[in-house]
């Protein structure tokens, strides 16, 4: 790590440990509810402190940080339970390349400067690993589109004010296609259905989306006809690596917990860390955090090397398939550690324990990504992907 990596690191950790942190067990029995006043500070700190936007590039205003000082923070974002971490916001990091200039200044500059924030519509009822199932459409009409489909676990709905949404083309050279667009919260036909409960308790929400004739200007189709995958793709390989890295925060944090208290807790007349099974356990979880932080580190340098974007791919899968089933066993281990205390919700290692179970589901599954993985290892061999 060089100085300014650091620096970020502990600028980022400092944000957690001071502001964060402290507000998770209000957050948690609060049913994931924290007053506006209190948002809007992080949201400010959150751009004050140079996080917001870490990705984005300098002459568009945002962080400019590579890919390893990125991870560095999303591991501390990881830290923290309950989604308050997420008042760092990254926003699409495929998007400056692909925009057109009005749509750049429509909605990707405002959310680099704090001013607009996106959600993502892509999962449906009926398809959800099998992203090309979705049955949504987009037909073209004179100088709009038509967009007409029902989505599901619709992350950040409610903080959001526009929507990307994912479609397929209806009619013309291009049926069947898929083809992303820039969706306005507040246009006509878009209608949160309704806002499940899930198993975390987090500030952001998942909603269950209808887009009902919902009339936009072709001018808000992203790229072309046909180039909404890519753009998917293209979320997934950033998202996933960022998983691997908010999961090493949370095995961090739980590794320390439960450290902390297993030297405090006295049973039998003697700190339960004395005993073989309580030592053993945290032996294992620092040691699989150890290597999961590794590939982490070593993809995010990768990725800011240029590796080839194949390698990119199958290696963002291994490091989110490693990173995300090693933070579910160490959660499980820090539950057993703090016994009964473990199992209630003002305890950390109880909400990490619910929090990072999506973690091997979203942005693709625990089998996705090994089916991923075995297929590139079919087509490039064991030392491209691990050399
Ligand atoms: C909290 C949460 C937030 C989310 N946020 C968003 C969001 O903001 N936007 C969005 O568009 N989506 C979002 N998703 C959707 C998420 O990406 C999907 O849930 C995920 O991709 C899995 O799809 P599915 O739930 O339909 O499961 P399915 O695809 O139905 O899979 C069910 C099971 O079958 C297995 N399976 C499926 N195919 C195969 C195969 N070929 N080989 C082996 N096993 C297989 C899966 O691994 C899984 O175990 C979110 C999901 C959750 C839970």
């Amino acid at each position: 790590m060089s100085d300014a990596d650091r620096e970020i690191q502990e600028r980022a950790r400092r944000f957690m440990d001071e502001e964060l942190i402290p507000l998770e067990v209000e957050t948690e029995l609060g049913g994931g509810r924290l007053s506006e006043d209190v948002r809007e500070k992080h949201h400010h700190l959150a751009i004050d402190l140079g996080l917001w936007a870490m990705n984005m590039p300098k002459e568009l205003g945002g962080g400019g940080l590579s890919m390893f000082q990125q991870v560095l923070v999303s591991e501390q974002i990881g830290r923290v339970t309950n989604g308050l971490g997420w008042c760092i916001h990254t926003p699409p990091e495929w998007a400056p390349d692909v925009v057109s200039r009005e749509q750049l200044e429509r909605w990707i500059l405002p959310t680099i400067r704090g001013e607009r924030q996106e959600c993502y519509a892509i999962t449906e009822e009926l398809a959800g690993s099998d992203v090309d199932a979705i049955q949504a459409t987009a037909g073209r009409n004179g100088d709009e589109y038509v967009l007409n489909g029902r989505k599901w676990h619709v992350t950040s709905f409610g903080s959001a004010d526009y929507v990307f949404f994912q479609g397929k083309i209806e009619g013309g050279p291009n049926a069947g296609s898929h083809a992303m667009f820039f969706v306005d919260k507040d246009t006509p036909g878009v209608r949160p259905v309704r806002e499940p409960a899930y198993t975390h308790t987090l500030i952001d929400t998942h909603t269950e989306l209808a887009f009902e004739d919902v009339r936009v200007p072709a001018a808000n189709l992203i790229g072309s006809e046909g180039d909404g995958l890519k753009f998917v793709y293209s979320w997934f390989r950033y998202e996933r690596l960022m998983i691997a890295a908010r999961c090493c925060g949370a095995a961090e944090r739980l590794i320390d917990e439960a450290t902390a208290f297993a030297k405090d807790r006295v049973q039998f007349g003697r700190p339960i860390i004395e005993n073989q099974a309580i030592a053993h356990m945290l032996a294992d979880s620092v040691t699989e955090l150890w290597a999961a932080r590794l590939m982490t580190y070593e993809l995010a340098k990768n990725i800011d090397r240029g590796v080839d974007l194949k390698v990119q791919h199958a290696q963002s899968s291994m490091a989110k398939l490693y990173a995300s089933e090693m933070a579910n066993r160490v959660a499980d281990r820090a539950v057993q550690i703090f016994g009964g205390r473990g199992y209630m919700r003002e305890n950390v290692a109880e909400r990490f324990w619910r929090e990072v179970r999506v973690d091997r589901i979203w942005e693709g599954t625990s089998e996705i990504q090994r089916n991923i993985v075995a297929d590139q290892l079919a087509k490039r061999g064991a030392r491209m992907l691990s050399g």
